[in-house]
């Protein structure tokens, strides 16, 4: 099945049901009028001239039109570009060109005067060119600009103009697309969060983001009798196709609290709209805990959900069960690069292990943990997770050089993450290759650390780097955010580890700090913190 196909399956099995709800927009479509609105728009980006095979950018962040363009893209076999919507000029003009893009749409939303600034700037002749006629020097392929919202200059058109353009030649030109694309076409562009760096171009299929979407939603036992809130961000994976396609596949509905990630809304929109699943990274679960205003929402509703992107601390999944009502939420671990979830934990595991591990391999899909020479490790060892099956991507777009770093001639997919896989196949995600620490010959899990700090009663929040260090190599530096209102010593930090944990573990460097370095997926950007800590020690 394509994209398109299972969109206008859900449109036929569950015509009235609620599809996506997003109450700031006064948005609420049924699955039958969310294919029609799409179709609409996809009439209309055929009908600027748009091909099958064509890049379309989105630069938003998350609203009802971010869900229209994915589907419109996916029926008119238009390759979607998900920037990221904190992007700014040059990482803008790098992924549009990288990519190629023909038509990007953008939403002024976050920061509007800033937004139209940066176009002004890539694309000066906005203002006095026709729309379709750009001609910007440094975006030498791209021709439309698609505003979200008024239209602000003469070269831009109007989101809500799009299926004002689609005429009958469009809508059959439509139709023909819709039976000729195949599940292995390339659908989808995603860059990677950049926690490590650069964040790089994975081309993703049909067939791909589809099937895994499927997967992850019967882990969680998914129907359409269910209410997904989704927080994160759509222009990520773990939005588009986990929450996105999940409800897709199951006749779920897709419920977006807001334009970008905010506790409080949250769980107002939790209650509000009696949501029986809720997703987030730890961060986002660890804000909604915490949040003062916690106790005064009714989230019963709640049953299951997914936590994933980063590792998940045992505390937070015990709070989440018991103070959030998820009974039966899972942990998923996954990369862009493989659609994204790899294995995911089962609503009927063992609660310890629910809580513990990343779960096993999804169906269809194989795992191994390999060592340095690319042999399988033993039960219990570390080494790198590699995944192999239809969830591989088909390559990062137009780099066969980083591709062939990346996917052996076997199709297993190095990963970078070390990890670790018991005898009955639960993994257990030690770290980032890159983030391994290594202090006098030892190596050190910044994880382990830091899921021992988490049991500190002031320690809301905790990262563990790696500093260089003459005698040492490398020394630990913890990163503590404190619950509100505490105060603490490095030494109260420091007596609390001792005896609990090996000497070498014990952070050498604790800095007391507001917030960490994150992308905007939520995630820790331990490089940028590395940096930082290493120009702060001198
Ligand atoms: P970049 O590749 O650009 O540095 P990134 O790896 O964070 O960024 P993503 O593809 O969004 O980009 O994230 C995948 C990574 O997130 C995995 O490789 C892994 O390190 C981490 N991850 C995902 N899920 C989990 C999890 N449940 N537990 C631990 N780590 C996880
Ligand atoms: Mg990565």
């Amino acid at each position: 099945q394509t994209i398109g196909e299972a969109l206008a399956d859900a449109a036929y099995r569950y015509v009235d049901r609620d599809a996506l709800i997003v109450a700031h927009q006064g948005v609420r479509w049924s699955w039958g009028e969310l294919l029609r609105r799409s179709d609409d728009v996809a009439a209309g980006l055929l009908a600027l001239g748009l091909e099958p095979g064509d890049r379309v950018g989105i630069w938003a962040p998350n609203c009802a039109e971010w869900a229209l363009t994915q589907f419109a893209t996916a029926r008119a076999g238009l390759v979607l570009v998900n920037i990221n919507p904190a992007y700014r000029l040059s990482e803008l003009e790098y992924a549009l060109n990288k990519v190629q893009c023909k038509a990007l749409v953008l939403a002024p939303a976050l920061k509007s005067s800033d937004y139209l600034a940066i176009i002004k700037q890539l694309v000066p002749e906005v203002d006095t060119a026709a729309p379709g006629e750009l001609q910007a020097e440094n975006l030498p392929h791209l021709r439309w600009l698609i505003r979200l919202g008024e239209q602000a200059t003469a070269g831009m058109l109007n989101f809500d103009e799009l299926p004002g353009f689609a005429r009958q030649e469009s809508r059959d030109q439509l139709a023909s697309i819709g039976s000729s694309l195949t599940p292995t076409d390339a659908i989808n562009i995603q860059f990677t969060s950049g926690t490590t760096g650069h964040p790089k171009g994975a081309t993703l299929t049909h067939s791909n983001i589809l099937n895994n979407g499927f997967f992850v939603a019967e882990a969680i036992r998914l129907t359409e009798k269910d209410c997904l809130c989704i927080p994160v961000p759509l222009y990520h994976c773990f939005g588009m196709v986990m929450g996105n396609l999940g409800c897709l596949t199951h006749g779920a509905t897709m419920v977006y609290p807001a334009e970008s990630f905010d506790p409080l809304t949250v769980l107002e929109t939790v209650q509000r709209e009696r949501c029986t699943a809720l997703y987030g990274v730890p961060t986002m679960f660890i804000a909604e805990l915490d949040h003062p205003r916690f106790a005064e929402f009714d989230l019963s509703t709640l049953r299951t959900g997914i936590m994933a992107g980063s590792p998940c601390p045992v505390e937070v999944m015990k709070r989440v069960q018991s103070q959030m009502h998820m009974t039966e939420i899972t942990i998923a671990y996954g990369m862009t690069e493989t659609s994204p979830v790899s294995t995911q934990s089962a609503v009927d595991d063992p609660l310890d292990r629910r809580v513990s591990t990343v779960g096993r391999v999804q169906p269809h899909l194989e795992v191994q943990v390999l060592d340095e020479s690319g042999s399988p490790v033993e039960h219990g060892a570390t080494g790198e997770l590699c995944t192999r099956g239809y969830s591989v991507m088909k390559g990062y777009w137009d780099d066969e050089e980083r591709t062939g770093e990346a996917i052996d001639s076997d199709g297993w997919m190095h990963t970078g993450d070390l990890a670790t896989m018991d005898a009955e196949g639960y993994v257990n995600i030690v770290g980032r290759k890159k983030d391994m620490v290594i202090r006098g010959g030892e190596n050190i899990y910044p994880r382990e650390v830091e899921e021992f700090l988490y049991r500190h009663p002031k320690v809301q929040d905790v990262q563990i780097i790696g500093v260089p260090d003459q005698r040492f190599g490398e020394e630990l530096c913890a990163w503590i955010i404190l619950r509100a209102g505490e105060t603490a010593t490095e030494g109260e930090i420091r007596e609390f580890c001792k005896g609990q944990i090996a000497h070498f573990k014990v952070p050498r460097y604790i800095r007391f700090v507001d917030t960490f370095p994150m992308t905007i997926t939520g995630k820790v950007q331990k490089f940028v913190m590395r940096e930082q800590s290493i120009v702060d020690l001198g």
